[in-house]
């Protein structure tokens, strides 16, 4: 793991019981028509269960479920007429409105329909007070990174909106961790390994910072073989499978050796390969949790030789990328270089593209301004070309007539307990795939298929606002990976001051610990796992979650003084059981190896007026991704 692996490096108020998620959609109504202009709406400052919160999902639920058009009255008409209607507000809705603009003219009438309380989606801003300081937190999309470069039309809009990706380095307080003597380190958990402990980490990724050669360094492994409660025969394996390369396939050629790495797993390749100890698959085995969502049961081999991680060395492999390796086990020098981590993640780029659709909603005039506040009652205003309707769910989209020769759209959607309609002459869904067939049932049954297919990988990320962080520095550690524990990573934020906002300086004062947890089961296919997971987020409430955050936090922090009563002064619980865009991989997806159309392919094709944006439609969860679909999608509808 010597390389700087930059993006997840971390990486309800009440609970989604079981009856708020399963009370119907209809009977949700808000007592407001209009929530958002409500004195004090104001998303970003709720804590608890965010993310998918309660009432975001429950009508497209039902929709799946068969249920919605039983419990639905007669669409109430707005009248309202557009240009272009938008379903989902994340980046790629967002920079799709802004392509659309550039393409017709800043007088081009555009709704943009999303079913959360804020526009976002996965890049979400949560905002914490401690007494009286002020917090920024990411509930989502972290960074401005990727694994290959940023294509020209994702960075001339990322220059744009006045983010100057080179200048990161003045805002962040790269050697803060550092200078106090803080490491990444591992907890070993006494279920899973038989002691509550922490050690240094041998092989850490780093948090956005620059790693240190010293990480990787013959005294760390040693310190770590010296403390980690395994078993002796894992610690000799461990060394062996580091200081003794052996080529586990002599006289194949090195794509060959690619090729039987691309089929099997990482788990299977160190068992029955390398024939390792299972303490040492146990302690790798959530390790790639915030890239994949799933542990090394279910990454390919080769994709774990991309990571660095041990064991291969001996197979002396041509660095080239193998044929089918995930693109983000392909490393990049020029795409690490660009990052740039706003306190509110990629937040900030949906609140500057929303200040450049309606300039009335968002104060303010330069990139840095994080501090500025969204006026949500201005973002959907009639005067307004462009309009923003939140807490909307899209539940019907069709052509009026015919779709190779209509010249209308009309689109359904659920609004506290109602459902409305609204025409355009086109409409991008920049919304997540595996939705779009239950909303747009004329497209045909291959593209229906292709869309399911986008199983979206659930993720959980946490914001703790912990009133110092004291004990960190007294247990030594910034970055802890604690592969038996509910949330897997844990992480102090990264220190970075903007715009009139500070970082955390001092261990004395106030800040945001992120906790990262992928849920899955290891032993079935990835999907599977998905699909599990998802169902566990959603079945999950707050309590038991905020009960497993303080008892991680105690038994991890607790010899630092930690004290989950006195010192956790608020908890965001980010839940995303629809997150990263799935991301094709050797072992789960044939095609990937075979070559041939992908289903993200089939399932982005557009339907008369109708075209498909998000970072779905290029099965790669990345926000440039998601820039680059809406611009796809935009040059489909304004070449007709
Ligand atoms: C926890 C997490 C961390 C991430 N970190 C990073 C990172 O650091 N860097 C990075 O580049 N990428 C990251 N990503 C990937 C992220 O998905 C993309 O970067 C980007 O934010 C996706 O934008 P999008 O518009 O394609 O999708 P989304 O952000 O998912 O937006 C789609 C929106 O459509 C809405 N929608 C769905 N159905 C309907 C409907 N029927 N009606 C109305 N609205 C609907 C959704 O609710 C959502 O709000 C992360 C993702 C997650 C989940």
């Amino acid at each position: 793991m010597h390389r700087n692996i930059t993006r997840r490096d971390f990486l309800n108020g009440v609970a989604v019981t079981a009856g708020a998620a399963m009370m119907p959609w209809h009977l949700m109504a808000d007592n407001t028509a209009d929530p958002e202009k409500a004195p004090g709406y104001y998303p970003p400052a709720l804590t608890g269960m965010r993310g998918s919160h309660p009432g975001s999902f429950d009508a497209a639920h039902s929709l799946r479920d068969g249920t919605f058009w039983d419990l639905a009255g007669k669409p109430e008409d707005t009248g309202e007429t557009y240009d272009l209607i938008i379903v989902g507000g994340g980046i790629s809705g967002l920079a799709a409105a802004h392509f659309y603009r550039r393409a017709i003219g800043n007088n081009a009438r555009i709704l943009i329909l999303d079913n959360h309380d804020d526009f976002g989606g996965h890049a979400k801003r949560n905002e914490l007070h401690i007494g009286n300081t002020f917090r920024l937190g990411f509930g989502g999309t972290f960074s401005i990174e990727s694994p290959a470069p940023y294509s020209a039309v994702a960075k001339t809009l990322i220059e744009e909106l006045g983010i100057d990706v080179p200048s990161y380095s003045k805002y962040v307080d790269k050697n803060l961790y550092r200078s106090l003597g803080l490491r990444p380190k591992i907890f070993f958990d006494k279920e899973t390994f038989g002691a509550d402990k922490l050690v240094i980490n041998p092989t850490p990724r780093s948090g956005g910072e620059s790693e240190d050669a010293e990480a990787t360094s013959r005294a760390l492994v040693k310190e770590f073989l010296s403390s980690a409660p395994i078993a002796e025969q894992a610690k000799r394996d461990f060394q062996r499978i580091c200081d003794e390369p052996k080529d586990y396939f002599p006289g194949l050629t090195s794509d060959e050796k690619k090729a039987k790495l691309a089929r099997m797993s990482y788990a299977s390749y160190l068992k029955d390969i390398a024939g390792v100890h299972p303490d040492i698959i146990k302690v790798y085995q959530a390790f790639p949790l915030p890239l994949f969502g799933v542990g090394i049961d279910a990454v390919a081999a080769q994709d774990a030789w991309g990571f660095d991680l041990p064991g291969f060395a001996g197979l002396k492999l041509d660095p080239a990328p193998g044929k089918g390796m995930n693109r983000d086990a392909i490393p990049n020098a020029e795409a690490e270089k660009y990052f740039f981590h706003f306190p509110d993640g990629n937040a900030t780029i949906t609140r500057l593209l929303v200040r450049a659709l309606i300039p009335d909603a968002v104060p303010g005039h330069s990139a840095s301004d994080v501090l500025a506040k969204v006026n949500y009652a201005n973002l959907d205003q009639s005067a307004s070309p462009v309009r923003i309707r939140l807490n909307s769910t899209a539940v019907r989209v069709k052509h009026l007539g015919d779709a190779a020769s209509a010249k209308e759209v009309e689109v359904a959607y659920a609004r506290g307990g109602k459902v409305y309609t609204a025409r355009a002459k086109n409409s991008i869904l920049a919304c997540w795939h595996v939705v779009i067939p239950y909303i747009c049932e004329e497209l045909p049954d291959k593209q229906k298929e292709a869309l399911a297919l986008a199983q979206k990988v659930p993720l959980l990320y946490t914001n703790i606002a912990v009133r110092n962080w004291k004990s960190f520095v007294k247990v030594g550690s910034n970055s802890i990976y604690a592969p038996g524990m509910y949330h897997t990573y844990l992480n102090l934020d990264l220190p970075v001051s903007i715009g009139g906002y500070q970082c955390a300086h001092t261990p004395d004062e106030p800040i945001i610990v992120h906790m990262m947890k992928a849920p899955c089961h290891p032993g079935l296919p990835a999907r599977q796992q998905h699909s599990s997971g998802r169902m566990e987020l959603y079945t999950t409430d707050f309590e038991t979650i905020e009960r497993n955050i303080r008892e991680q936090l105690a038994r991890i922090l607790g010899p630092g003084g930690f004290d989950s009563a006195r010192d956790i002064a608020a908890i965001t619980v980010n839940r995303w059981p629809h997150g990263y865009a799935y991301e094709y991989n050797s072992l789960w997806d044939p095609f990937w190896l075979e070559g041939g159309e992908t289903p993200c392919e089939v399932a982005r094709k557009p339907h008369g007026r109708i075209s498909i944006a998000n970072s779905d439609a290029g099965a790669y969860a990345y926000t440039d991704e998601a820039i680059n679909q809406a611009y796809r999608a935009v040059g489909e509808i304004t070449r007709t």
